[in-house]
Order: structure tokens, then C-alpha cells, then sequence
């Protein structure tokens, strides 16, 4: 992944958020967890020490800056030792000044934010114009990873659950969507970054979809993106078929299930599946698919090695097979585009490491002719999955014109290899189709 960043456009800012989204009446059953389950696998300990454990903070929230090779936090001082083993000084990679020839690594910490950026505090000084564009980015980054570490209780991941049926959810951005969703103790930016982070794939997914989706047509929708969206929905909003009341619970009586495939599924994998009942709450009566392909697609919290497995979670079902799309493809068919949707996060369709593993798998994905969406992490990284595309001689028709994802990660993921690189995770998105060729009626 780190080797695939590139520097982000300039332009991109955080949004910023408005005070309203702090506030909840909503008094849904709330479903607790510790972030302990977002990192690692569930150890077996005592009722009274996980108690304890999780809610005695080891660092106060004055004290979340450090640098980093001096952090409390072992993972944070190891983090600073891989930088300084394997990034690089910008003023040496610049002049590549003989003197520096064996001395590139960076090892001195800007007071600042606390990142390992140059080899010495001269060429840090020397540098320190160019610095200031990422200094406030990398104070951040520091300052969330001590916070999702400090022990504290983490309020902000404490999901809400179903919503009332006659509850309109508001899907423009992250804090109409947070807000009339009512989740609670999203009263900081950090907590946005650290929850749009983890929501980023099934929201992502939820506002491509839903009917209250904020892409529209003309402005982000092509008519052949509709045409597909208004199949999708047709299945995932049944109240909107005739006949059918909106009081109905179609759950138990509902005879189609929408399946949405991710391909070349890495992090959306590893994901716990309560994560995507925020997807499955956005659609009440449509029963999930989600099959994650690809050698990555890995349950979260296993150990087995086994190639394909299943889990179900309410209305859901997850799928991760690690073979390759190709021989999937098969026995995953026939394929309906009023049932099955493909995503591909980050696909890298452009990147020499991971072009011709997608080569065999568009054609395949554009025969079936459903909705295929993509992101990327940085506007380059999506206009070159595009102009791939666009080269590739396939008959398609465009569905969503590149654009900025209202449901990006706000979290900034540094390169390590080079901090003054960073991206975020699904900043863009497309969509494209295989095109149709719909039969019309003859003139004579
Ligand atoms: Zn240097
Ligand atoms: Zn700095």
C-alpha cells in the first residue's frame, strides 16, 4: 500500500464540520465496543480487568503529542525506527549532495509534529518552507494515533443501531449523515477522522446506492447511471414497488438478496462485520451479500487459512474467498443488474505492481453489465485508474464521472517512505458499465 501513495493535490482540505452534528436526541439501542475489537483479536480476560483496562486512560488528552521515537507507545516508537531505516531526507534526495552520499535516512524530529523528516536539523532548517505545507498534517496524525491508543473510552465508537422506519437519513456528508443518524460524541474532529476512517467503505457503498444518494443526475450521474442505480434501488427500496406497504417487514418474506462484490479486497475485508449493519440499517428490508475476492480478503479475528469462508451476521452475509477474480467469476454468475453490484477500492488499475492482475477481470465485470464503482486515494491516483479505462478499447458507458467521494476517510495516511506524502483512504470515486445495446423497435 505505502509503496502505491503519491503526493495528494494540493486543494484537498478537511472539511470542516458544523457544530449541530454534536448534538443527538436520538435514543436508538446503542451497540458498545471497544476499540480494542477494531485492532486486534479477542484475548480471553476477566470481566473486571476488561472493565478496568478499558477505561483507564494511559494518556491524558493534553498529552497526546509526542515525538515520535520518544512516544509512551511502543507501536509509535517502532514506527519512528521503520521511518528512520527507510524513508529518506528530502534535502539529500534533492541535491544528492556527495557529502550525504551514506547519510539520507532521517533521524532528525521536527519539533513540530514530531515526524522524523530530515537526515540533520540543518537540512531541516534549511527545508523548513517546504515542511510547513505537511508539519500540520503530521501533528495530527500523531496526535489521533496517540488518542485511538490512549486508552480512553472511545464514546464516538459506540454505533447507534436500527433506525425507525419513518427516520429520513440525510446522506449529503459526514455530518448530516453522522447527525441524523444520531450518532453521539462527535464533538471533535478527531472523532470524525477516527469513525469516518472505519465507515469509510460501507458508507461509501450506502451513498452510491441509496435513494438519497447525494451524487445526482447531470451533475455527478450520467442517464446511464441512473438507468443502473434506479435497477439497484428498485430491489434495495421495495416500498417503493407497487403493492407493497411501507409497513411491511420484507426481511423474512423477501425473495432477493442484493449482492455486492468487492474485488481485490484488502483493509474493507478486514473489517468486522457490525461495521456494515451501517450500510444494511441504511436499506431495512434488503437482505446483503457482501463477497470480498481476492488473495488479501481475509475474515477479521481468524486464524484458518481456509480460502473460502462465511459469515452471517443478522441480515447480512459475508463472503471471502482469496482466489483469484477469474475462476469466482464462475461460480458467482449469472449476474443481474438489479441485484449485483461490483466495488473496487483502490484498485490500482494503472499500477504496474497490480495492472495485469486486473486484466483478465474487467471484461468480465463489464460482460455482466451491472454498476461497477471505484475509488482511489488521491486525485491522481483516480485519474490514472481512469485514463486506464478510458485507453482500454472496452465498449463501456460511464455511470458516475470522477469526482471527490463525500464519504472519504478524513483521516490522512502518511507514506512512510516519504512523509511529506500522504492520501486518503477512497478520496474519489467512478462508476462505469459494459455498455447495453438496448433492442429498439424497427422504423419499417
Ligand atoms: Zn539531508
Ligand atoms: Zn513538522
Amino acid at each position: 500500500m505505502a509503496s502505491r501513495l503519491r503526493p495528494l493535490a494540493p486543494a484537498l482540505r478537511i472539511l470542516p464540520r458544523s457544530a449541530s452534528a454534536a448534538i443527538s436526541s436520538a435514543s436508538a439501542a446503542r451497540r458498545s465496543l471497544s476499540l480494542k475489537s477494531f485492532f486486534t483479536s479477542r484475548k480471553p480476560e476477566s470481566k473486571d480487568a476488561a472493565f478496568t483496562s478499558r477505561f483507564e486512560p494511559v494518556l491524558e488528552q493534553a498529552d497526546l503529542f509526542h515525538p515520535l521515537s520518544k512516544s509512551p507507545l511502543a507501536p509509535v516508537r517502532t514506527k519512528a525506527e521503520w521511518i528512520n531505516a527507510h524513508g529518506s531526507c528530502p534535502v539529500c534526495k534533492e541535491h544528492d549532495h556527495p557529502e550525504h552520499k551514506n547519510s539520507k535516512r532521517p533521524v532528525f524530529e521536527c519539533p513540530d509534529c514530531g515526524y522524523p523528516t530530515h537526515c540533520s536539523e540543518e537540512h531541516y532548517k534549511a527545508d523548513k518552507e517546504h515542511h510547513k505545507h505537511v508539519c500540520g498534517i503530521l501533528r495530527e496524525v500523531n496526535e489521533d494515533e496517540h488518542d485511538l491508543r490512549s486508552g480512553r473510552r472511545m464514546k464516538e465508537f459506540e454505533f447507534p443501531g436500527a433506525q425507525h422506519r419513518d427516520e429520513a437519513v440525510n446522506l449529503s456528508n459526514w455530518d448530516t449523515f453522522l447527525y441524523t443518524r444520531g450518532f453521539l460524541s462527535m464533538n471533535s474532529e478527531r472523532s470524525m477522522r477516527h469513525v469516518s476512517h472505519v465507515l469509510t467503505y460501507p458508507l461509501t457503498i450506502g451513498s452510491v446506492l441509496h435513494q438519497s444518494s447525494p451524487y445526482q443526475l447531470g451533475k455527478d450521474l450520467t442517464v446511464e447511471g441512473l438507468k443502473s442505480l434506479a435497477a439497484l434501488r428498485h430491489t434495495l427500496h421495495p416500498a417503493m414497488l407497487p403493492g407493497i406497504t411501507q409497513n411491511q417487514d420484507l426481511r423474512s418474506t423477501a425473495t432477493h438478496t442484493v449482492r455486492i462484490f468487492c474485488l481485490g479486497a484488502r483493509a474493507e475485508s478486514h473489517l468486522p462485520p457490525h461495521i456494515y449493519m451501517q450500510l444494511a440499517y441504511l436499506f431495512p428490508s434488503t437482505a446483503f451479500q457482501i463477497h470480498f475476492v481476492g488473495p488479501d480478503a481475509i475474515p477479521p479475528h481468524t486464524k484458518s487459512k481456509e480460502p473460502h469462508q462465511h459469515v452471517h451476521y443478522e441480515q447480512m452475509t459475508f463472503v471471502y474467498d482469496s482466489s483469484r477474480y477469474e475462476s469466482y467469476h464462475a461460480e458467482a454468475g449469472p449476474f443481474n443488474p438489479y441485484y449485483d453490484v461490483f466495488f473496487l477500492f483502490s484498485p490500482g488499475l494503472s499500477h504496474p505492481a497490480t495492472k495485469e492482475m486486473w486484466k483478465p477481470t474487467l471484461p468480465l465485470l463489464l460482460d455482466t453489465k451491472c454498476a461497477i464503482f471505484g475509488t482511489g486515494f488521491d486525485e491522481k491516483d483516480v485519474m490514472n485508474d481512469v485514463n486506464e479505462i478510458e485507453n482500454s478499447g472496452f465498449e463501456l458507458d460511464w455511470l458516475m464521472k470522477p469526482r471527490e467521494n463525500a464519504f472519504r476517510s478524513l483521516k490522512h495516511e502518511i507514506n512512510m517512505t516519504d512523509v511529506r506524502q500522504s492520501a486518503q483512504c477512497n478520496w474519489g470515486i467512478w462508476g462505469i458499465r459494459g455498455r447495453r445495446y438496448d433492442v429498439k423497435p424497427s422504423d419499417q
